[in-house]
């Protein structure tokens, strides 16, 4: 009696390793072949509960790339929030203040500097010491490497002399704007590479999500993609300006994007964005939109349905 039992215990246990076999194949090779429809590890752990679920989408998030060249800013919209992510080149303060203004954003409730390179933060100040801003998001430093340029300081300068509250960018920080959703997933670890300490930050809004990446290189996709966050987007802010020192394919992949947005000038010095990335993302079927082809683009949407117009 007791050896069948035995028997039949072993014979459980066997079935069960082969059951859990199994399902991992089949999670891996889902990773593999999004077409599939199988879930990825970060959606299972996602619906097992383990992050917590945004609030129900309520109206319109409308994400806009404003055209300020071969430089960020983006204008993030949902109900009566806003947010800002970097605030372009040196001289694009009116530009960019008129077109919130246009948009009738008189406050921001966040404002992120991706990190401290004159094509990010170069009209900071000005924003700062224009609009009332609730939290200001951005990656500390150690005081050795801590910029000594004008634009770096101007932007600390506003800060303190608004009294803004500023934030250390930390992966896993959320910050709610109305119904959406902006995690923090990077900077992971310090660097001295200025561009691999931007503030990683992915939205999410319903079944919606987007990934803006500043201007991270390969060194922080690698370490996104071992860290286990969530990376599938419906819109790719493409890591620095479309250069080939980011969007590996791996990464690519993994963010599976439908839309990829590059912030580039026309006929810029850098050659961005380079044939390599174009390619990548056009082996993944995502559609590109380019600030020096499609000038600002604005992104719509319910929380399901997706829409884009833009300027040209
Ligand atoms: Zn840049």
């Amino acid at each position: 009696m007791a050896r069948k039992r035995k028997f039949k215990q072993s014979r459980l246990y066997a079935i069960v390793a082969a059951a859990v076999l199994v399902f991992c194949a089949v999670i891996q090779i889902g990773q593999y072949i999004p077409s599939l429809g199988i879930p990825s590890w970060d959606e299972l752990f996602a619906s097992a509960g383990f992050s917590e679920p945004s609030a129900a989408p309520e109206g319109e998030l409308q994400v806009h790339f404003i055209d300020v060249g071969n430089a960020d800013c983006i204008l993030i919209r949902q109900g009566e929030a806003s947010a800002l992510i970097d605030a372009g080149e040196r001289g694009d303060g009116d530009l960019i203040l008129a077109h919130l203004n246009s948009l009738g954003v008189s406050k921001l409730d966040i404002v992120i500097a991706t990190h401290p390179h004159a094509d990010h933060i170069g009209a900071m100040a000005e924003v700062v010491n224009t609009l009332p801003i609730g939290k200001f998001v951005m990656s500390f430093m150690p005081e050795s490497e801590t910029p000594t340029t004008a634009t770096y300081l101007n932007m600390l300068e506003a800060l303190d002399d608004k009294q803004v509250p500023v934030d250390e960018a930390s992966p896993g920080a959320v910050y709610e704007l109305g119904t959406a959703r902006l995690t923090v997933l990077a900077p992971l670890e310090e660097s001295k590479e200025e561009n691999n300490i931007s503030v990683v930050t992915r939205l999410t809004f319903g079944e919606r999500s987007f990934l803006f990446m500043g201007d991270a290189e390969t060194e922080v996709e690698k370490k996104l993609l071992t860290d286990g966050a969530v990376l599938t987007a419906d819109v790719l802010k493409v890591g620095h300006h479309g250069s080939s020192t980011s969007s590996s394919y791996a990464f690519l992949q993994r963010v599976s994007p439908q839309y990829a947005v590059i912030p580039c000038g026309v006929d810029n010095s850098y050659d961005h964005p380079s044939d390599k990335v174009l390619a990548r993302l056009d082996d993944l079927n995502a559609t590109i939109y380019r600030a020096d082809v499609h000038g600002h683009i604005v992104f719509t949407t319910d929380g399901k349905k997706l829409d884009v117009s833009t300027e040209k």
